[in-house]
């Protein structure tokens, strides 16, 4: 039987002959961007690559989600996913935005469904599954990027989500229940000649649906007969920015937000204006904290000018844990294939400010999500490419193959020791349940 390093040799050369076409796809996905939810056409292309492959797999998983399932012939053991996000940003302005969409990939998703098929291939193709046990999961997931809230509560109302985060609706439907472990890898932009990264967190994050109700009249004749709810919407911004020295930077607290509507016609006195905002802070007691005071300042907009505001708090992400023994199998193999003068490791405690739902995924399972070069241009901006697709695909794809080798191979004796040493902070019960808690919404009337 090969031993560990052989059986590595073999996934890494399975992606080398297989490299065109993975690039390709991650090329194909960049050129056919699909928001959150929507991403009905990648998922697609996805399947029709696990079809080739001879992979079994799930379709329509919380709406567009796919999930594949490669068992290994040396018995039972543990489950662990490779996940890819299917979804792009919104950003009209991107070079290779969908014209009528504004759908963009701003964040290197699709490099990120390239590394899954290549992690897939080389697992599949090689014949290392003869000697791993357990199982391993392709799962390409929705909806990481939480934008178009609209769409998404719609989608609420109708009964097809309950929770508006890819993973967070999957962990909800139980399709994270036969997983033990799971691993993915974003791009990145801002590690200069270091090729990856291990380590830091990221914020936790309310997401919130701002109305505010006034009364329409014409502006010109008669403004004194309504109630002017752009005006009190500018209020309430107005208040935020006034807390903004009372957050600490060891929170690194980020509230912002966008006016989806601020008005009806000019001639009219606004009457419904709608804004979509977020908190976000590093820990739960300051996020609650910082939220209530949003709130406040939302509600001081609508006591001035006497409209209501309606506040919906949506169940936003929880900060990412990366697993320390899962990470050190990632960072084991990176080393190997990079070598570690290009690894970059960061103190546990660094949040990058932004927020994933993997985040939440890490609460309830041990989970890694390092960073891989690659990318090029400011995160979410028309000016983020992948520049480098050896960096950013076929680096990751062999890393993580290479870690499900280490995790499943001898009696999965790796994978277990994981799950074993892993400290989950809930159940997927207990989670859950805690983020329904977090579904709020609240009717204020500053006309009393
Ligand atoms: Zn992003
Ligand atoms: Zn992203």
């Amino acid at each position: 039987m090969p031993d560990r390093d052989a059986l590595k040799r073999m996934v890494s050369d399975t992606i080398d002959l297989n490299r065109a076409e993975i690039i390709a796809f991650a090329k194909d996905i960049m050129d056919h961007p699909e928001t959150g939810f929507k991403e009905h056409r990648t998922s697609e292309m996805a399947a029709r690559k696990l079809d080739d492959m001879s992979v079994p797999y799930r379709k329509q998983l919380a709406i567009t989600g796919l999930k594949g399932k490669l068992e290994g012939r040396a018995g039972p053991g543990p489950s662990v996913a490779i996940l890819g996000e299917l979804d792009s940003l919104l950003v009209f302005e991107h070079p290779c935005a969908d014209p009528e969409t504004g759908a963009a990939h701003a964040c290197g998703h699709n490099a990120q469904m390239g590394m899954m098929l290549g992690a897939t291939m080389g697992i599949r193709a090689s014949g290392v599954l003869d000697h791993l046990c357990g199982s391993v999961v392709p799962f390409a997931v929705p909806a990481e990027e939480f934008v178009e809230l609209e769409d998404r509560m719609a989608l609420r109302s109708e009964g097809k989500l309950e929770f508006l985060g890819g993973k967070q609706e999957l962990i909800r439907l139980g399709e994270f229940d036969d997983v033990d472990i799971a691993m993915m890898c974003h791009t990145a932009s801002d590690m200069g000649e270091r090729m990856f990264s291990f380590g830091g967190t990221s914020n936790g994050h309310i997401v919130k649906y701002i109305q505010y109700i006034g009364r329409g009249a014409h502006a010109g004749a008669a403004p004194h007969m309504g109630i002017n709810a752009l005006n009190a919407a500018n209020l309430g911004m107005a208040a935020i920015h006034a807390n903004r020295e009372t957050f600490r930077e060891r929170e690194t607290v980020r509230i912002h937000g966008i006016i989806n509507k601020g008005g009806e016609a000019v001639n009219a006195v606004p009457s419904d204006v709608r804004l979509e905002w977020r908190v976000r802070s590093s820990n739960a007691e300051d996020l609650v904290k910082n939220n209530a005071a949003v709130d406040r300042c939302f509600k001081a907009g609508a006591l001035a000018v006497g409209a209501q505001v309606k506040i919906t708090n949506i169940p936003g992400y929880m900060p990412l844990r990366h697993d320390p023994v899962l990470q050190d199998v990632l960072l084991d193999n990176a080393t190997a294939l990079l070598g570690r003068d290009h690894i970059l490791t960061i103190p546990g405690h660094r949040s990058r400010g932004g927020s994933t739902d993997m985040g939440d995924l890490s609460q309830i399972m041990p989970v890694c999500h390092p960073y891989t070069g690659g990318a090029t241009g400011p995160g979410h901006s028309k000016d983020y490419m992948i520049a480098d697709y050896e960096r950013a695909v076929i680096n990751p794809a062999k890393i993580m193959a290479m870690a499900v080798v280490d995790l499943l191979a001898e009696d999965g004796h790796k994978a277990k020791e994981v799950i074993q040493r892993s400290v989950p902070t809930m159940t997927k019960d207990e989670y859950v349940s805690f983020q329904r808690e977090r579904a709020q919404e609240e009717l204020y009337d500053g006309g009393i």
